[in-house]
């Protein structure tokens, strides 16, 4: 596709095209080579296909609610003088709406990742719709092609565009809709996604606006601070807490488990994304209902989808089985390997594949055991039980061997090549 449009740029049509695919595709430099552009020229061409293909509505909304939540919280402390209870307020609606985008948006709408109590969805669609970052069924639709697109062109928020574009340039632009029915046929079939749908504005303008103003005037007398904190500095500070996980979890940090798209993990954007930040473990193991797989990873979604299910209002909770993540950890570090080495020594090769095979296996039996326990410990003779302990415990020790052996090949690998 890539070839076709540049074949377009290089013709003798008028640069309509050559515009968008600017603006699209990053190709700057070639529309540069062909048609001896200087770089005020490409720039004035970008400008003008910006204001050209702006999507007003979303653009003066994300552009102006940064100024205007500053404005108003300056004329709220000097009119009414600052009240910490009108900060908590912020961050109480804050935490409701964040964690509605994460656990009710992201992984329960767009992942299924789990299932849930009616109460649970329609807590999430109304304080997700708060949150003003449009219904599930279009945030859904978008979140689903990131995922399957993932990097390319028909990726809605494709980091390759550049940090601006996938953060925010992307809903800025009328192309930014990329609603597509055929991702959310099973959400469309949801009574609850539906009537969110369909009065997305009303209970968005209502949750997210409306009822913290009025909060904030019964309760505190202050109608300045509850539009200023805990409406429109909530739905910023949302907004672009959100943007991150599009733009820099697609750019900062580590990729452990898959080197194959963009997608990055790093404790501190889980710290700013309610533990969205282990991106790369989310783009290779989607369905997971959780992001951070150690208990010290930050991931409060991941806790409160516990908790919820602890209080059984929610369910089927989907769990990578561990010998899978290990599987994918382990065929990282072979690839780093097999990358950095320029003669492959294919004979060390083969045998730190055998161990990381064997850690696998052993691994997958420790958890097919663990589960043979678990569901027959009350039934079977306490022989039984036992021997399948032991069983256990036996892979334990193989697991652990395996693992040790495999990196300490790895290591004296990298050491012979060094030297
Ligand atoms: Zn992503
Ligand atoms: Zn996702």
């Amino acid at each position: 596709m890539k070839t076709s449009i540049f074949l377009t740029v290089a013709s003798t049509t008028p640069l309509k095209k050559a515009d968008l695919t600017f603006v699209k595709f990053n190709l700057q430099l070639r529309l540069k080579n062909c048609y001896n552009l200087d770089e005020g020229q490409i720039m004035a061409k970008s400008i003008k296909y910006y204001l050209k293909n702006l999507s007003w509505i979303n653009s003066l909304f994300l552009l102006l609610t940064p100024p205007a939540s500053i404005t108003l919280t300056v004329l709220w402390i000097y009119f009414d003088g600052f009240d910490w209870r009108l900060l908590l307020l912020g961050i109480f609606f804050y935490i409701l709406s964040g964690i509605s985008i994460t656990a009710g948006y992201h992984r329960l709408f767009a992942h299924k990742a789990y299932d849930a109590h009616p109460i649970v969805k329609i807590f999430f669609l109304v304080f997700g719709a708060a949150a003003f970052q449009n219904s599930v069924l279009k945030w859904a639709s978008d979140h689903r092609i990131h995922h399957s697109e993932v990097d390319t062109e028909s990726d809605p928020y494709n980091i390759n565009e550049g940090f601006f574009y996938a953060h925010m340039g992307w809903i800025l632009l009328k192309e930014g809709n990329h609603f597509n029915d055929k991702y959310v046929k099973d959400l469309s079939r949801d009574k609850w996604v539906l009537f969110q749908h369909n009065h997305y504005f009303k209970i968005a303008g209502f949750f997210g606006i409306l009822l913290p103003t009025l909060i904030g005037w019964l309760c505190f007398d202050t109608i300045l601070g509850g539009l200023a904190i805990g409406a429109l500095l909530k739905i910023v500070i949302l907004h672009h807490s959100t943007f991150f996980i599009n733009s820099l979890c697609h750019y900062i940090g580590t990729t452990p488990y898959t080197d194959s798209n963009t997608a990055k993990d790093s404790w501190f954007m889980a710290l700013l994304t309610f533990g969205e930040g282990y991106h790369n473990f989310h783009h290779y193991f989607q369905a997971d209902f959780r992001n951070g797989i150690k208990w010290f990873h930050f991931d409060p979604t991941k806790w409160l989808i516990q908790f919820l299910a602890k209080i059984k209002l929610a369910y089927k909770l989907k769990k990578t089985p561990d010998f899978k993540i290990m599987s994918a950890k382990l065929n990282m570090k072979l690839l780093q390997i097999k990358k950095g080495a320029k003669d492959i020594d294919d004979m060390a090769i083969l045998e730190i594949e055998k161990m990381k095979e064997k850690a696998i296996e052993s691994l997958r039996h420790l958890e097919e055991l663990n589960r043979k326990y678990q569901t027959a410990k009350d039934k079977l003779p306490s022989f039984s039980v036992l021997e399948i302990k032991e069983k256990m415990a036996l892979a334990k020790v193989e697991i652990n061997y395996n693992l040790k052996k495999f990196e300490y090949l790895i290591q004296s690998y990298n050491s012979y090549r060094v030297a």
